[in-house]
C-alpha cells in the first residue's frame, strides 16, 4: 500500500523531502502557512553535499540559472571607501560567497516548481493537532476534518509549530546566539554591480548587495539582541533604537524598513535537540538542527537531510528504524554546522574600532596565505566532508 506523508513548511526542506518521497513512490501533501510561497530572504549557499544533492535532483541547470552570481564584496568605511575586499573566486570559489548563491525565496521556487504537479500543496494552512495511534498519525487542521497519514515530518523552521505540539514547547530547544538579523529588498541607489558591501561599527553590521541583475538591492542588519520578538513592527523599532546612530547609508536603510517590499527578521538561534523523532513525527531542517544564519549551512544541511530521510523512509517498511538511521547519518554534519555557527557569531560582529581595523587586515591577507584551504574548509566546508548514501536501486526503473 501507498504510504501518506504529511509534511508542514513549503519552504527548502519540506519541497525537498517532497521531491524525493515522491520519486520513491509515495504519496505526498505539504501544508503551508502562508498563503503562497514566501518571497525574499537572504541569499543562502548550497555546498559540498548540499550540491551533490541538487545535482541528484537533476535540478542544477534550475538552480544554476537563478544563482546570484555575485562577484564580491567589499569591506568599506563611513565615507563609503573600501578597505578590504573579498572576490567571489578566492577560496576556489567555496569561500565566503559560494558558487551555488541562491535567494531563499527563489531556491524555493525552483524546489516547489520542480514538484507541484505530483505532490499536493495546500497553502494557507497549518497543522492545529497531532494526535499519534498504533497505526498512524492524525492531523487536524485549521479547517475541514482530520486526516490520518503514515508519517508526519515537520519542515517549518526555527519556530517550528509541529515541535511545539509534538515535543514541547521551543524554549527548550532554542540557543539564542545574541545577534538579531534583518534582510528587507531596497532600492540599488549605490549602483552595486553583482557586489556587496559592508560597514562595520562596534557590535553591529549593516551589508547592502545587489540583487536581480542589479535591478534592487538587499539590505542586511545585524544588531546585538536576545529573544525571538515576532511582531515586524516592535523588531523594525528595535532595529531602529539599536542602529540610529550608525553612519555610512544606515540611515537610509532604516528609512527603507517602512516600504520594503519584504522583510524577515529573526534572532540568530540555534536548535538543538536530544532527538529529531518521536513515535511516528520527524522533524527536518530548520525546525530540528537549525545552525543560524552565521553558519552559512543551513540550506546545505536541509538538503541533505531530506535526502537522507527520505531515502532511508524507502529502505524500510519500519519507520522508527528510518528516523534512527536518519540521525545517525545527520547529526556529524549538524554537529559542526552548529560548531561554526556558534564561532562566527561570537567573530561576526567586531567589538571595537580596533577589532573592526584588525578584521579588514584579516580579509585582506587571507586569501594569499599558505594553506588557506584548510581555512576554507575549517569556516565551509563541514558539507564537503559528508560522503552521500546511494538510494539509487531505491527508485522506480524509469
Ligand atoms: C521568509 C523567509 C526568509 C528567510 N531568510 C533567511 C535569510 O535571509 N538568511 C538565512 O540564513 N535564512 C533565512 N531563512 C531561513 C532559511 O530558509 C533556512 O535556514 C534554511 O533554508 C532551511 O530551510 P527550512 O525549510 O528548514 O526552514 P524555513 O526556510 O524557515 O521554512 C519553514 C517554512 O515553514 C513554514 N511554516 C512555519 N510555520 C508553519 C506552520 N505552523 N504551518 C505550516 N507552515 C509553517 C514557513 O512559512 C516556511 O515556509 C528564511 C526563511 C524564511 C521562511
Amino acid at each position: 500500500m501507498t504510504k501518506r506523508v504529511l509534511i508542514v513548511g513549503a519552504s527548502i526542506a519540506g519541497p525537498a523531502l517532497a521531491h524525493w518521497l515522491h520519486r520513491y513512490g509515495f504519496s505526498v501533501t505539504v501544508v503551508e502557512r502562508a498563503p503562497r510561497l514566501r518571497p525574499g530572504g537572504q541569499a543562502v549557499d548550497i555546498r559540498g553535499a548540499g550540491k551533490e544533492v541538487v545535482r541528484r535532483m537533476g535540478l542544477d541547470a534550475q538552480v544554476r540559472a537563478a544563482c546570484t552570481d555575485t562577484r564580491g564584496m567589499s569591506y568599506v568605511d563611513e565615507w563609503n571607501r573600501e578597505r578590504a575586499r573579498m572576490p567571489s573566486d578566492a577560496f576556489g570559489g567555496e569561500g565566503i560567497v559560494a558558487e551555488f548563491e541562491i535567494l531563499r525565496g527563489d531556491l524555493a521556487e525552483v524546489l516547489h516548481e520542480a514538484t507541484r504537479q505530483d505532490v499536493e500543496y495546500r497553502f494557507g494552512t497549518t497543522v492545529t493537532s497531532v494526535e499519534q495511534t498504533r497505526d498512524g498519525v492524525v492531523a487536524s487542521f485549521g479547517s475541514g476534518p482530520p486526516e490520518a497519514f503514515d508519517v508526519l515530518v515537520g519542515a517549518d523552521g526555527l519556530h517550528s509549530e509541529v515541535r511545539s505540539l509534538v515535543f514541547g514547547p521551543e524554549s527548550r530547544y532554542l540557543h539564542d546566539l545574541g545577534h538579531r538579523m534583518a534582510f528587507f529588498t531596497v532600492p540599488n541607489r549605490l549602483d552595486l554591480d553583482r557586489w556587496m558591501l559592508i560597514y562595520n561599527e562596534p557590535h553591529r553590521t549593516a551589508m547592502v548587495r545587489s540583487i536581480r541583475d542589479n535591478a534592487q538591492a538587499m539590505a542586511i542588519l545585524l544588531a546585538p539582541g536576545t529573544g525571538a520578538e515576532r511582531d515586524p513592527a516592535a523588531q523594525k523599532a528595535l532595529l531602529r533604537s539599536n542602529m540610529r546612530h550608525m553612519r555610512w547609508e544606515v540611515p537610509w536603510l532604516l528609512e527603507q524598513l517602512d516600504t520594503a517590499p519584504d522583510f524577515y527578521c529573526d534572532s540568530c538561534s540555534q536548535v538543538r535537540m536530544p532527538t529529531w523523532a518521536a513515535g511516528r513525527v520527524a522533524l527536518l531542517g530548520d525546525a530540528a538542527f537549525c545552525s543560524s544564519p552565521l553558519s552559512g549551512q543551513g540550506t546545505s544541511t536541509a538538503l541533505v537531510g531530506a535526502y537522507v530521510l527520505a531515502g532511508e523512509l524507502a529502505a524500510t517498511e519500519d519507520h522508527s528504524a528510518a528516523f534512527t538511521a536518519y540521525e545517525r547519518q545527520v547529526r556529524p554534519l549538524v554537529a559542526a554546522n552548529q560548531k561554526t555557527g556558534e564561532s562566527n557569531a561570537k567573530h561576526v560582529a567586531a567589538g571595537s574600532r580596533f577589532a573592526i581595523w584588525a578584521q579588514h587586515q584579516v580579509v585582506r591577507i587571507l586569501p594569499h596565505l599558505p594553506g588557506n584551504e584548510l581555512l576554507q574548509r575549517k569556516f565551509f566546508g563541514a558539507s564537503h566532508d559528508v560522503e552521500l548514501p546511494d538510494y539509487d536501486h531505491l527508485l522506480p526503473a524509469a
